[in-house]
């Protein structure tokens, strides 16, 4: 009876969302029930938009909700940092160019696709406001529509909770249900695109993302990372298994490690590793943590190394994905610091 209730009230709270959205003119009657069907995914009309106009803009996911996320009194990852990052776009104008976009209302069956049952169920039982962790999922599935349907050019989600280190083992490193890996897999489904790219430039290895797709070639996973910190995962060696392997490729890099370590990882590792994969997405995994005076982070990039970082992944993009590249917050726990990474991203994003 309980589980009937929270599925009740999890569809109930949906539909009330994409009502709102509905109301406040973000979107039309057709982005919600017309591409948002509640069925599960199909594969039929949802072709990759390749031959009409260039898509031009950046979609911004953003849910009042995700700013009532907590998982316990002073945690590090915080309601706070999303607010941060909303009021600093206020206050420089940065909210009126992009467009915005709510949530989708049919994160289940997509959430299926990457975890398992009883992943599912535990998350319902562990997390305090499960309904957000289905939400955040659904903004990224939203990102992925408009996206793929050619309504805006690339995408950032300024969703919580993160979840690149979500697994098949409940909550675990703040993550609950794993945002890009999901994202990552409805699009293939649903868009027919065969391969994904997916970026972590996140200070924390991205566990969950690797484990999705160790053996899978149709995505390419790339990370940066400190080795020593948590959860002590992303060794170079470990490269993918069968025919995934060589898809997987962790970069470790130093304490301390600045724009130019970084910037160099990205030039020396990923650019001819995407040359040769030629994705059809691009997704990132956009942990701010690796950003100097991170509370959780001992690295320094600044947010021109984030802007840098970000047009190199553009350009891949724009190279072989018809620059269909959407980013997925993750980390980031110095809330005016996130701020600061998060607006040079956007505005590389934004940039024709
Ligand atoms: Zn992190």
């Amino acid at each position: 009876m309980r589980k009937t209730n929270q599925l009740y009230s999890r569809r109930k709270f949906l539909k009330q969302t994409c009502s709102t959205a509905i109301g406040l003119g973000f979107l039309t009657w057709t982005d919600w029930f017309g591409t948002h069907s509640a069925s599960p995914i199909s594969l039929e009309h949802n072709e990759l938009n390749y031959n009409k106009k260039r898509p031009r803009g950046t979609g911004f996911v953003f849910e009042k909700q995700y700013l009532s996320h907590t998982i316990c009194e002073g945690h590090p990852e915080s309601p706070q940092r999303l607010r941060s990052v909303l009021r600093r776009m206020q206050s420089i104008g940065l909210d009126q160019e992009v467009r915005h976009i709510g949530a989708s209302d049919h994160a289940l069956s997509a959430i299926e696709a990457i975890h398992s049952k009883s992943h599912i169920k535990r998350v319902e039982q562990e997390a305090t406001d499960a309904y957000i962790c289905y939400l955040a999922v659904a903004g990224a599935l939203s990102a992925i529509d408009f996206v793929c349907t050619g309504k805006v050019r690339n995408a950032f989600c300024a969703l919580r909770p993160p979840g690149h280190h979500a697994r098949n083992s409940g909550e675990f490193g703040f993550c609950f249900f794993n945002n890009v890996a999901i994202a990552a897999r409805y699009a293939q489904k649903k868009y027919r695109i065969k391969k994904v790219l997916i970026v972590d430039w996140d200070y924390h290895h991205g566990n969950g993302t690797e484990w999705a797709f160790y053996d899978d070639p149709s995505v390419l996973f790339f990370s940066t990372h400190r080795l020593k910190a948590f959860p002590q995962t992303g060794f170079p060696e470990h490269e993918g298994k069968g025919k995934g392997y060589g898809y997987n490729i962790n970069v470790p890099l130093p304490s301390q490690a600045d724009d130019r370590i970084i910037l160099n990882a990205f030039e020396t590792q990923l650019l001819p590793a995407a040359e040769r994969f030629e994705p059809e997405l691009v997704l990132i995994s956009a942990g701010f943590d690796s950003r100097k005076d991170d509370l959780l982070g001992d690295f320094s990039v600044t947010d021109d190394g984030f802007a840098k970082l970000t047009d190199l992944v553009m350009s891949v993009a724009k190279t072989h994905a018809g620059s269909r590249l959407i980013s997925f917050l993750e980390g980031g726990y110095n809330p005016n610091g996130l701020a600061l990474a998060v607006e040079a991203h956007l505005k590389r994003l934004l940039r024709v």
